[in-house]
């Protein structure tokens, strides 16, 4: 069969989209007898055919399972999927910001009071709300493609950096996918809350990214200056903490030193923008589910 159903998800899933081993974390199960079921990729005239498969099952039996399967209407489907993608979406919102205190900080009380420094810097919040603006405008639904190739690119420069992206249970197609959806509920007026703690959380991210840097090679003068500036705007008054954003804004990068951005202040904004996509991109959502559905038993 094609189609399949995920107990995990919540919903039914297409054999092209998914790779062996998401058979297992996605709990797939044939929709109609609820048995799991396998991945099988065929050679067919040259063409690969993916299709779903019984274990062990005699003919007759899998012929009413297909015939069974082939009568869900595609109406159906799509409105159970979105049914579940919606209410697996609210889910991790709600649970969003302890995820990322637990995945990213190990819960630890010293990166709490961190963020809560970067959250209550009053010269940040012009800062954050021209992010959320320019977030809108150049990752929304309509630019799909470039947001995936932004996912594709932090990919690299992970796995440039240390050998390997962040292993997580879901394959990186679904994290993919999951992290998209997260991001564009992020830039509703609704998420803007969640939208800037990643915002504060990526804030922390690139002062320790431009520190770890400074052990494996000698830092530019513009990184040493945007790491210092982006520190003492934390821990300096409203007008002061607006002087030294607007002079991000003054200072030029050199070209041949990085040709992404003409001054610190765009590229400031430019790596905040990148840390946050690549946070999304790595959480361990297979785990977080498990966990809910775990919780959910023992509760019901
Ligand atoms: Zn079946």
């Amino acid at each position: 069969m094609k189609i399949g159903y995920s107990l995990l998800l919540s919903e039914y899933i297409n054999a092209n989209s998914i790779n062996y081993s998401d058979c297992i974390n996605f709990q797939i199960v044939c929709p109609s007898c609820k048995e799991p079921i396998f991945k099988v990729v065929r050679d067919s005239n040259g063409k690969k055919l993916h299709y779903l498969s019984h274990f062990e099952k005699d003919k007759s039996y899998t012929e009413n399972c297909e015939l069974r399967v082939s009568e869900i209407s595609v109406n159906h489907i799509n409105s159970k999927n979105i049914e579940s993608r919606n209410q697996r979406l609210k889910f991790f919102l709600n649970v969003f910001k302890n995820t990322i205190y637990n995945t990213e900080y190990s819960n630890s009380k010293i990166a709490k009071k961190q963020i809560d420094k970067v959250k209550n810097t009053k010269s940040l919040d012009k800062y954050r709300q021209h992010l959320y603006e320019h977030s809108k405008k150049i990752y929304s639904q309509n630019n799909k493609n470039d947001l995936l190739e932004h996912f594709e690119f932090y990919v690299n420069e992970i796995k440039e950096l240390v050998g390997e992206f962040y292993k997580t249970s879901f394959s990186i197609e679904q994290q993919k996918k999951i992290a998209l959806d997260i991001w564009y509920h992020l830039l509703s007026p609704k998420a803007k809350e969640n939208y800037y703690f990643l915002l504060n959380h990526s804030y922390l991210v690139l002062i320790s990214r431009i520190e770890k840097a400074s052990k494996d090679r000698t830092l530019f003068d513009w990184e040493i200056y945007l790491h210092n500036t982006m520190n003492e705007i934390t821990i300096s008054s409203k007008d002061r903490g607006n002087e030294l954003i607007s002079s991000l804004g003054l200072y030029k990068i050199p070209q041949e030193t990085d040709w992404s951005a003409d001054n610190l202040y765009d590229k400031m904004s430019a790596e905040i923008s990148f840390e946050m996509l690549g946070c999304l991109l790595r959480l361990p959502y297979f785990e977080i589910l498990k966990r809910a559905i775990k919780k959910n038993k023992k509760t019901n």
